[in-house]
Formats: C-alpha cells, sequence, structure tokens
C-alpha cells in the first residue's frame, strides 16, 4: 500500500469501535472517500483534531480505491474556527458539504470535480470569512445545477427567449419571463433577476462585497429552493435542520 496526500474537507465524522472514527471526505484527487481514523477518540491521539468535521487540510492516507482509506496523519490548511464558532454558520456549512457531496455523487466526470472542488473550498472560505451564509449558499446552489442536469435559464425569457423586458423568475418555468410570457406570476425586485444572473457567472473566490437587501436575499432564496425542490429531487437533511435555525435565530 502506497501513501498518497491529498487535499479535503472531512465532511461527516462518527465513532467506530471503542476508540476510533470513520469520517467521510471531499477531496480534490478522489471526490467523496471514507477514510479510518484508528484510535482517534483517545485523548492524546494526534488523529483527534484533524479527523474532525470541517478541518481543511492536506491529508496522509493508505489510499485504497472504493474502499476505506486510512488516515496517518494532516497538515492543516485551515479548521475555519469562524464558522466553528456559530450554530448558524455550522448548519449552513453542513449544508455546503451535504448539498456537494450529493453532486458529486451523481456528477461522474473527472474534469466536473475539479470545478465542484473549487466551488465548495471558496464558499467554506467565504463563510468563514463572514459573508453572509445563505448568500454564499445561494451562490453555491445555482452554480451546482447545471452538475446536477438542470440549467435554469437566467440569460433571457425561458419560454420566448426575449432579453428585454425580464419581469421576474419562476422555477415552474426554468427561468426568467418576460412581460409577455409571465401569466400569474408574483413579480419580483428589478435587482432580484440582475443578481441571479450575477450569481450563477461569478467566481466565488472573487467575491469581495455582498450588499443586498433582506427582501431581495428572500426572493432569490426562494426561487432555488423552489428549483431544487421542483427540479433537482435532492432532498438533504441538513437543509431542513437549517430551515429550523434560521427560524430560531
Ligand atoms: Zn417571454
Amino acid at each position: 500500500m502506497k501513501i498518497e496526500k491529498v487535499e479535503g474537507v472531512v465532511i461527516s465524522e462518527r465513532n467506530y469501535g471503542e476508540t476510533s472514527k470513520l469520517i467521510v471526505m471531499i477531496t480534490k484527487e478522489h471526490g467523496l472517500i471514507s477514510v479510518m481514523a484508528k484510535g482517534a477518540r483517545k485523548m492524546r491521539s494526534t488523529l483527534r483534531g484533524i479527523s474532525s468535521k470541517l478541518t481543511y487540510g492536506y491529508f496522509h492516507i493508505y489510499y485504497k480505491e472504493g474502499k476505506i482509506s486510512t488516515l496517518i496523519d494532516a497538515d492543516i490548511i485551515n479548521s475555519f474556527k469562524v464558522i466553528r464558532r456559530d450554530l448558524l454558520t455550522i448548519g449552513y456549512a453542513s449544508f455546503v458539504c451535504e448539498l456537494v457531496g450529493q453532486v458529486i455523487k451523481q456528477s461522474i466526470m473527472s474534469k466536473d470535480l475539479e470545478v465542484i472542488y473549487d466551488y465548495f473550498i471558496s464558499s467554506l472560505i467565504k463563510i468563514n470569512e463572514g459573508f453572509d451564509p445563505l448568500v454564499i449558499t445561494n451562490i453555491l446552489e445555482l452554480k451546482l445545477l447545471p452538475f446536477l442536469g438542470v440549467n435554469p435559464m437566467l440569460d433571457e425569457c425561458a419560454v420566448c427567449g426575449d432579453v428585454t423586458s425580464i419581469v421576474t423568475v419562476s422555477a415552474d418555468k426554468f427561468g426568467f419571463l418576460c412581460q409577455k410570457c409571465r401569466t400569474n406570476e408574483y413579480i419580483v425586485n428589478d435587482k432580484t433577476i440582475k443578481f441571479l444572473r450575477m450569481f450563477y457567472y461569478v467566481d466565488i473566490s472573487k467575491i469581495s462585497k455582498l450588499e443586498i437587501s433582506d427582501k431581495v436575499k428572500n426572493e432569490i432564496n426562494y426561487f432555488i429552493d423552489d428549483f431544487y425542490d421542483k427540479h433537482t429531487g435532492l432532498y438533504l437533511k441538513s437543509k431542513q435542520f437549517l430551515k429550523k435555525i434560521e427560524v430560531i435565530s
């Protein structure tokens, strides 16, 4: 067996046996992998910290394709301390991890993995830097849609292709709607249209400011939630949890 160095993030951990942990990671090289951290629950284990959820680093592992790999050690790149401080940001980061995990499962092309991984890391970094986690996850959700095989039309009217008189957006109609094609859909704010298009194309790692009103944020989030519900078939536990804590906070 050969030792391999992989870059990745621990997205879940569970106890295994008396003292070990079985972790799942999203890695740049192999996508989703399961890794055994032997003895990681012992107080003095060097694997204790690095095998905890949301550790981002370079991991040395005995890699076994399609099976459970074994963790040897890791150099931490970022432990996302800001995210870990707050239940709400933990909730969003958990959602990001679960969502990306699901998309990787469905997306088989290795060139896709590279792009998806990049979106994943950039999103966690931005949440950790204190950017609005709702907006960051919404951007990520939009950008992942093509990998789920469902492209919303956010350049032109989804029904007729008109670009001049877009007035709203609808998950049922797959994207923007112009004045002519709108039937009874609620008309969203102009900025909702502008930001949706921008979010779809933005490079997450280059985001430097986000000034968006609550009304516009809610309209964007409503469309994206609705679009996921109607067209992706994904059901994510962390999303349900997030909805609960959003109500409380
Ligand atoms: Zn139209």
